[in-house]
C-alpha cells in the first residue's frame, strides 16, 4: 500500500495572516510530503508494508515510527486549522473543557506554557483518556497520543519549520496565531470518537 500526501483542507492563502501561503508551501509541500515519501521507501519489502498507518505507528520503531507518526500528525494538524476557526469552543465541548480546566483562558494558558517550555521540536496535544478526562500533553519529536491509545482532540506543531518563515524564533506569536485558526467543530468531533484500537 502506498501512502499519499493528503490535500490541505483549505487554500494555501486561507490561513493568512496567521500562517502564510509560503509556510504552507514548505510545511505541507516539502516537510509533510517528505515524511510520506520516506515512509513509503522505509516500508518497501517490510512486514508492515500492508498495514494501515495507525497500525504502523503502533508497531514500528526508529525511523519508520518517526516518519509514520509525522505523516499522521501533520494530517491531523491541518484538520485542526480552519480560516473560519478561532475564538472559544462552544456547546457541550466548551462545558467539558471548562469543567476540566476551570475556563478556556486557563486551558489556553496551560497549552501556551507547554508549547513554550517544550525544548526543541515536538507537538502539544489536547487529548482524551479512556476515562474521558481531557489533558494537555507536550510530546517531543514525532510523539503522538495514538501510540498510547489516547484520543487526540487538538494539536499544535511546534517544530521550528511550522513558524520560522512567519515568526522567525517567536514561537509564542505563532501559537497566538494558531488560536485564531482552531477548528473547534473538528475538535468536537474528535471528542465524540472512541479510543483507537
Ligand atoms: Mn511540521
Amino acid at each position: 500500500m502506498t501512502h499519499e500526501l493528503p490535500e490541505l483542507p483549505f487554500a494555501k492563502t486561507a490561513l493568512e495572516p496567521h500562517i502564510s501561503a509560503e509556510t504552507l508551501q514548505y510545511h505541507h509541500g516539502k516537510h509533510h510530503a517528505k515524511y510520506v515519501s520516506n515512509l513509503n521507501e522505509l516500508l518497501l519489502g517490510t512486514e508492515l508494508e500492508l498495514r494501515s498507518l495507525e497500525e504502523i505507528i503502533q508497531l514500528a520503531s526508529g525511523k519508520l515510527f518517526n516518519n509514520a507518526a509525522q505523516v499522521w500528525n501533520h494530517t491531523f494538524y491541518w484538520n485542526c486549522l480552519s480560516p473560519a476557526g478561532g475564538g472559544p469552543p462552544e456547546g457541550p465541548l466548551a462545558a467539558v473543557l471548562d469543567q476540566q480546566f476551570g475556563s478556556f483562558d486557563q486551558l489556553k494558558q496551560q497549552f501556551n506554557d507547554a508549547a513554550q517550555s517544550l525544548f526543541g521540536s515536538g507537538w502539544v496535544w489536547l487529548v482524551k483518556d479512556a476515562a474521558g478526562n481531557v489533558s494537555i500533553e507536550p510530546m517531543s519529536n514525532a510523539g503522538t497520543p495514538i501510540r498510547k491509545g489516547a484520543v487526540p482532540l487538538l494539536t499544535c506543531d511546534v517544530w521550528e519549520h511550522a513558524y520560522y518563515i512567519d515568526y522567525r524564533h517567536a514561537r509564542p506569536k505563532y501559537v497566538d496565531g494558531f488560536w485564531r485558526l482552531v477548528n473547534w467543530e473538528f475538535v468536537a468531533r474528535q471528542y465524540q470518537a472512541a479510543a483507537p484500537g
